[in-house]
């Protein structure tokens, strides 16, 4: 009811077009939903690719959304990383965490004991953003997938702090990044090691990540996020 009353007091409005919005659920109209571009069951090749060019990283990924130069995934994503969209992470964590649940048998996840990482971001970074958004995705696909899994932030950690780099090639991208992380915490694993970042473009951050996580863990690790940058 409360919720309710908020929608009266402060009108939502779309974080693509800015029309008001009766509620606020997805953060998006149903007319620019019909715009956005959806992955077919999470998969792609080129992000299969990507995700494989160094063997026996990944055991698989999968992504939601096309990430479109000024389309609605752009808008999206942008709200969620840099207006405080909390909210908004956990809602698109959710669908994200349904795609992943239908993906099990064909990728082979195992859900049970599974762990979910989200992407560290240096503390700095984080300290003048306010939020991890891939914290925020990860408690979404939890709400799905419930208590056989577990978040574990704290396993990696972001110990290089480096400027946006969106422009930089795969190359320069990934040799950038040579040393960021470093495991933190070793904890004992049974199930899956599932990954999450909110936009997967060149792979090179997560396959940093899953470079530490491979010289402890034998296991089967997956990358999702909310959008591919094909
Ligand atoms: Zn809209």
């Amino acid at each position: 009811m409360f919720a309710d009353l908020l929608d009266i007091v402060i009108p939502h409005t779309c974080v693509a077009c800015k029309t008001p919005i009766s509620s606020y659920n997805s953060g998006i109209c149903t007319s620019c939903c019909t715009k956005l571009q959806v992955l077919c069951r999470g998969q792609d090749l080129e992000l299969r690719k990507r995700l494989t060019t160094k063997a026996h990283l990944f055991d698989g990924g999968l992504a939601l959304l096309y990430f479109e130069q000024n389309g609605v995934s752009q808008r999206l994503i942008h709200h969620i990383k840099y207006h405080h969209g909390k909210d908004l992470a956990i809602t698109w964590g959710k669908f994200l965490g349904n795609v992943l649940v239908a993906a099990q048998m064909e990728m082979e996840i195992d859900f049970n004991n599974c762990v979910l990482i989200p992407i560290p971001m240096h503390r700095k970074k984080r300290r003048k953003r306010g939020y991890n958004p891939p914290l925020y995705i990860a408690r979404g696909i939890q709400e799905v997938l419930g208590l056989r899994s577990s978040i574990e932030p704290d396993i990696l950690v972001r110990t290089k702090h480096l400027k946006s780099q969106t422009s930089a090639d795969f190359h320069l991208r990934f040799e950038r990044l040579v040393n960021s992380f470093q495991l933190q915490n070793e904890i004992p694993i049974q199930g899956s090691i599932i990954l999450i970042d909110d936009v997967i473009t060149s792979t090179s951050t997560l396959q940093h990540c899953a470079q530490v996580l491979r010289k402890s863990y034998t296991l089967k690790i997956y990358a999702v996020a909310l959008a591919f940058s094909a």
